[in-house]
């Protein structure tokens, strides 16, 4: 039997690595089935990393999402009455519980995607800090707001964020721990129930951290997880929910994005990006040697916001070039339950080929390897070297294509404004990088056409700065996660406006022209008052 990503036992060779360990206990298995929607099928799903049966799990259909919907309306009822700090309590017991379980949770992780033990960690560190950012700020958020009424002293106008009801929410395999979980917290502390669908290659690290989480005290049923074919359910989902998470590939944001027009419901869209990383000729060079790397091969650069374009100043191409290709050469490839490699395998077979694809494209057209450039099977059937290649040009697959694997192209410049056009000539803009003297790489900064910038940094920074909206401009996005943004999207924002003493209207025996010309007189001496709520 094949699994959703075209693997069965005998697709691949168990590796021999005495590093990696027996498969998971038979009552995580059992936890797990427990915590998805029971439809009418199951279907195995096998690990990355060798080929073993990792679980059999319950596949729903579009009925089946239904009903998904239907439960987790009838859980949101009491949750959404609750109090920020009775919803604040579950959260921060999740928050330890993550951090106390957290073996489980990267062994998870890293049996679904084949990626290394250190970028699994980052998924829960994410989840911590995601956690008791939207536990402590919630309420701030979302609390009633006072607002300037319509007339001084007798209009008095607040707005109230109502929770929106159960939000869809949508996720791919790339982070299938921490993307679930920290675009579920906020909709949760903002009093919604959920009903997630994640990649079906990657339900198993979701449905951990679900386990923490109903043990922290969730109501039963607030949270459904439904596995299946992506189209049929998203489609089921849309149609149910009262708003939309979907984070994924930017083709099917725009599938998702048309489904909820129709509807008119609200939606929030984390798509692709080809993210580019300048380094000007006045850079640190050791620090962005080390940027560069973490930020091309964190999670074998499947990763949103992983950098995929390098544009480097000719001032210093010739001092930072030859070293990053030194540096790149000594990553340690492999897979392995602890911290011994820097960069894991690949998540399956089609995502193996679109990367082999992009590479062997670029160098039958023209372009330079520098380093890397194989797949090895040796070390894991999806492992695939880290790569740079100079020489790419328009016509390769790999100049504009998300390539999303652990492949960078090098390109020399010489102006900041020759790399500034470059990086925004893209149709996407999720994240970019600059590395200078800091006034001159934020000058650089913001001229660059992306949600997300870091000086100095390749995306942790801005990513890790949970206050701050995180998300795409262009194609690579629409709405916003993290911060405010992040969570006041999850409600429906209301006004209510109470008129104290007089309407706003003429008084009684006052004309139409009079009430004009006196309102006329008091809209000039408005003009003076401040602005005030
Ligand atoms: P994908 O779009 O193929 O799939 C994402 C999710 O959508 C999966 O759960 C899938 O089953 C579901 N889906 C498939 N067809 C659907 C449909 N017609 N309607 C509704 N849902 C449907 O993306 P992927 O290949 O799994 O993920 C990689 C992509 O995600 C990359 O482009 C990456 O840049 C992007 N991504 C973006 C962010 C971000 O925050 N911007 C984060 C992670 C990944």
């Amino acid at each position: 039997m094949r699994d959703h990503r075209g693997m069965s036992p005998s697709a691949t060779k168990p590796q021999k690595s005495s590093t990696l360990q027996p498969p998971v206990s038979k009552e995580l298995r059992q936890r797990w089935a427990g915590l998805v929607f029971p439809g009418a099928k199951t279907q195995e799903h096998f690990s990355p990393l060798d080929g073993s049966l990792i679980a059999s799990l319950p596949q729903s259909d579009a009925s089946d999402v239904d009903v998904a919907f239907e439960k987790a309306r009838g859980a949101q009822q009491a949750w959404g009455g609750l109090s920020f700090g009775q919803r604040k309590a579950v959260m921060m017991r999740f928050h330890d519980l993550v951090l106390e379980h957290q073996t489980t949770l990267l062994d998870t992780v890293q049996w679904e995607t084949g990626k290394s033990r250190a970028s699994a960690f980052d998924e829960v560190a994410d989840i911590a800090l995601t956690t008791r950012y939207y536990a402590n700020s919630a309420e701030q958020h979302l609390r009633p707001e006072k607002r300037q009424g319509a007339l001084p002293f007798v209009t008095q106008t607040r707005v109230h964020f109502q929770a929106k009801g159960v939000v869809g929410m949508i996720t791919p395999w790339n982070y299938p721990l921490t993307l679930p979980l920290s675009d579920a917290v906020p909709a949760l502390m903002a009093g919604n129930g959920i009903v997630l669908k994640p990649d079906a290659q990657t339900p198993f690290s979701a449905l951990s951290a679900l386990d923490l989480l109903y043990q922290a005290g969730l109501p039963e049923g607030l949270f459904q997880v439904v596995i299946g074919d992506g189209p049929e359910l998203g489609t089921a989902i849309i149609n149910n929910a009262n708003f939309v998470m979907f984070t994924g590939s930017t083709d099917t944001g725009k599938i998702v994005a048309e489904q909820a027009a129709r509807r008119l419901i609200g939606f929030s869209a984390e798509l692709g990006g080809k993210n580019p990383m300048i380094v000007l000729d006045d850079a640190p060079l050791e620090r962005a040697l080390e940027g560069a790397i973490t930020a091309s091969f964190s999670n074998a650069g499947q990763l949103c916001m992983s950098i995929e374009r390098l544009y480097v100043h000719e001032g210093i191409y010739d001092r930072f070039v030859p070293r990053l290709i030194d540096e790149v050469s000594k990553l340690r490839l492999g897979t392995a339950f602890d911290f011994s490699y820097e960069v894991g395998a690949l998540i399956s077979a089609e995502q193996l080929e679109k990367v082999q694809a992009h590479v062997s494209d670029a160098l039958e057209r023209g372009a330079t390897l520098l380093v890397g450039g194989k797949h090895r099977p040796d070390v894991a059937p999806f492992a695939f070297e880290p790569t740079l290649l100079t020489g790419v040009t328009e016509d390769m697959l790999l100049c504009r294509g998300e390539t999303f694997g652990p492949v960078v192209a090098i390109y020399k410049v010489s102006s900041d404004e020759e790399a500034i056009a470059l990086a925004n000539d893209t149709s996407y803009g999720l994240n970019a990088s600059v590395w200078g003297s800091k006034t001159r790489a934020e000058s650089v900064a913001v001229q660059i056409q992306a949600g997300s910038v870091n000086v100095n940094e390749g995306f942790t920074a801005s990513w890790a700065s949970t206050d701050a909206p995180m998300g795409g401009f262009k194609e690579s996005g629409v709405g916003r996660r993290h911060g405010r943004e992040g969570i006041q999207k999850y409600t429906d924002v209301q006004t209510v406006a109470t008129q104290s003493g007089m309407n706003v209207a003429a008084p009684k025996g006052m004309g139409a022209e009079a009430f004009t010309q006196a309102m006329t007189k008091g809209l000039r001496l408005m003009k003076y008052l401040p602005f005030r709520k």
